[in-house]
């Protein structure tokens, strides 16, 4: 190790979007805020659905109006039940319309919402950025001090576990995690096609789970199809044709003639759920606190949610004089985010269990749900206002 150790207020450790964004928010504090994250270029083609009041806390982080431009808005979302069961759900449609508001939120690519990120981190004057990854981290009583692969050692009052799945700040914290494989894999990619989309994002219920058609700009659209883990590695081997024509059969030619674009990538399913959100100066923020599928778009939402809910947490207490670190703040932070994290993975999970289910009273449960937030007009509003964010988050 080469010498004394740094000192800053917070570290984060991890740069994906879930951690540039609670370093850039923890740095607007007044922190003194570090950041351990390699540069590299993103790796995937998947993109994020930025609900409601995600895009509020990137405009407020000064971040928005850099990616802005480059996504598209989600007016409109319908749920199409192409189970081909006897007993299926009518077609839902929801409309940011009906609950006064000009789009749910706005479909982007992540390698442009990290460009955006990493630009604004550049800025920041109160964050130090080490390119570099966490080798060990070590809590005591007044400190977490980290080494680094490059052999730097740091300490922070504070740190932020962004560091994905494979968390080692989870580890370091005493976190146990739960997971469990859903046996379903994601194939995403993009595609090109010759109808408009009209700002509407499309999800075709398969009994495999959902194939989903996200507007991007354009005649564009990002697609996430859900199925069997052989099923998803069969179509990834599809030259570029005949997975056009697959999505195009898929997507019932709604969208015209399908042309998919370069890349693929597959994601394997599961659900991940940690024992605690915040222990041994150790907070948790991302993938790192909760593992979902990609159903009703909610990952990264909570990312962000636990980014900002971390930065005003840690900031207020040090604005008072507290130890950011300490177990009333730590405390403060998973009383914060528990309902919020446990609710919707609960929601995620049963609503991926019904359309898996073979069980025909569970299909006819599902079927008679749908059918009621179709036809109801006060339940329809409040799944909605829920999908963006829970109701005890809202300010109207
Ligand atoms: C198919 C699919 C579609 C999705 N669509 C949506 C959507 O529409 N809307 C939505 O809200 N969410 C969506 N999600 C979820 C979303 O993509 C994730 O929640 C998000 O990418 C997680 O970001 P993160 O920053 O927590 O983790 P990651 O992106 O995994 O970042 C963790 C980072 O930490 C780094 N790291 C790891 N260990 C160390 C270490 N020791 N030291 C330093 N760095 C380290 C890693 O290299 C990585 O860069 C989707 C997910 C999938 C799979």
């Amino acid at each position: 190790m080469n010498g004394a150790p740094q000192v800053y207020d917070i570290a984060v450790i991890g740069g994906g979007p879930a951690g540039l964004t609670a370093a850039i928010a923890l740095a607007e504090t007044g922190a003194k805020t570090a950041l351990l994250a390699r540069h590299a270029p993103y790796a995937d083609n998947r993109t994020t659905a930025l609900l409601g009041a995600s895009t509020d806390l990137l405009e407020r982080l000064d971040v928005w109006r850099r990616c802005r431009d480059q996504a598209a808005a989600l007016q409109a979302m319908r749920l199409v039940d192409d189970t081909g069961r006897l007993i299926r759900a009518p077609e839902v449609r929801f409309s940011s319309e009906e609950i006064g508001l000009d789009q749910f939120g706005f479909n982007i690519d992540n390698r442009t919402l990290m460009a955006a990120l990493e630009a604004r981190a550049a800025e920041l004057s109160g964050l130090t950025r080490f390119d570099d990854e966490a080798e060990t981290i070590h809590p005591d009583a007044a400190e977490v001090s980290i080494g680094t692969r490059a052999g730097k050692t740091l300490a922070a009052r504070l740190v932020i576990g962004a560091d994905g799945r494979q968390s080692l700040s989870r580890e370091a914290a005493g976190i146990d995690v739960r997971r469990r494989d859903l046996g379903q894999s994601a194939l995403t990619f993009n595609i090109g096609h010759t109808h408009p989309h009209k700002n509407i994002s499309t999800e075709f219920h398969t009994p495999h789970g959902p194939c989903v058609f996200v507007p991007l700009p354009g005649n564009r659209c990002s697609v996430v199809w859900v199925s069997a883990p052989k099923e998803a590695e069969r179509l990834m081997a599809l030259d570029d044709d005949e997975l056009s024509e697959a999505a195009e059969r898929q997507s019932h030619s709604i969208l015209g003639r399908v042309r998919v674009e370069p890349g693929r990538n597959i994601f394997p399913l599961a659900i991940e759920s940690p024992g605690q959100f915040a222990r041994n100066r150790i907070a948790l923020v991302g993938e790192s606190a909760h593992v979902v599928p990609p159903i009703g778009a909610q990952g990264l939402n909570l990312g962000l949610r636990d980014a900002a809910d971390i930065a005003d947490i840690a900031g207020q207490a040090m604005s008072l004089g507290e130890d950011p670190g300490s177990p009333q703040v730590l405390a403060r932070y998973q009383s914060a985010r528990r309902s919020d994290v446990w609710s919707r993975t609960l929601t995620i999970d049963i609503a991926n269990r019904s359309l898996l289910s073979d069980f025909l009273p569970m299909q006819s449960l599902r079927a008679a749900g749908l059918h009621l937030i179709g036809s109801v007009g006060p339940l329809r509003r409040l799944a909605m206002r829920e999908g963006l964010a829970p109701s005890w988050r809202r300010v109207s």
